[in-house]
C-alpha cells in the first residue's frame, strides 16, 4: 500500500539531522501523468505512458550525443517523501523491514532511479517511458545504460589502485 506520511505499525521513525540536500543541483524536472503517490505506479515498466525530462539551462548541452542510447538511467529526488523512518512495514501489516532492504521512496535520502527507453529528444526535452514519479519530480542526473560500459576484459592486477 502506498503511504502519504503516516507511521503503520511497528515502524520507527528517527531524529533524522536537518535536511541540507547537501550538494545536489536539480538538472531538470520530470513531467508524468500522475499527481498522487497513490496512482503512480510502484516501478516504471517499459510499456508504460511517455513522460518529458524537462531539462534546465545550462545543462541542456549536456544532452548531446544521447539519442545514441536507446537505454537510460534517470536518478531523481522523490522530494515529497519523509526522510526518518528507520524501520518500514511496506504492507501495513506490523511486519517491518529495514529501510535499505527496501526500494521505498522513504528514506534518508530519497533518490530514485529507473532505466527507462529512450522515445526522442525534442530540443531541452527528453521523452522516456518508463517513469514511477510524481509530476513535478526535479531530476538528478541521466546516464546512458551501464551495461554498454562493462569492461570487456575483467580487470588485471594493477588496474585499480585504492582510492581510484
Ligand atoms: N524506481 C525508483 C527506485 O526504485 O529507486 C522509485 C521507486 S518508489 C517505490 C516509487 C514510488 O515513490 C511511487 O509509487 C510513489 O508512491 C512514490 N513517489 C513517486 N514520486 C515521488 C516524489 N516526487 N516524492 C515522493 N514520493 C514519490
Amino acid at each position: 500500500m502506498v503511504r502519504e506520511s503516516e507511521i503503520r505499525a511497528g515502524e520507527v521513525a528517527v531524529e533524522a539531522p536537518a535536511a541540507t540536500d547537501a550538494g545536489l543541483v536539480f538538472i531538470g524536472r520530470i513531467r508524468t501523468p500522475w499527481t498522487s503517490r497513490l496512482e503512480t505506479p510502484r516501478q516504471g515498466r517499459l510499456d508504460g505512458p511517455v513522460c518529458r525530462l524537462e531539462i534546465f539551462e545550462p545543462w541542456v548541452a549536456a544532452l548531446q550525443g544521447i539519442e545514441l542510447y536507446p537505454s537510460l538511467e534517470v536518478i531523481y529526488w522523490l522530494h515529497m517523501s519523509r526522510r526518518d523512518l528507520v524501520l518500514q512495514s511496506p504492507k501495513n501489516d506490523g511486519a517491518v523491514r529495514g529501510t535499505f532492504s527496501l526500494r521505498t521512496p522513504v528514506r534518508p535520502n530519497p533518490l530514485g532511479t529507473s532505466m527507462v527507453n529512450l522515445v526522442g529528444v525534442e530540443g531541452a526535452t527528453v521523452l522516456v517511458r518508463g517513469l514511477d514519479c510524481l509530476d513535478g519530480t526535479p531530476l538528478v542526473d541521466l546516464k546512458p545504460d551501464r551495461c554498454k560500459f562493462t569492461p570487456l576484459a575483467p580487470p588485471q592486477k594493477g588496474d585499480y589502485q585504492v582510492g581510484d
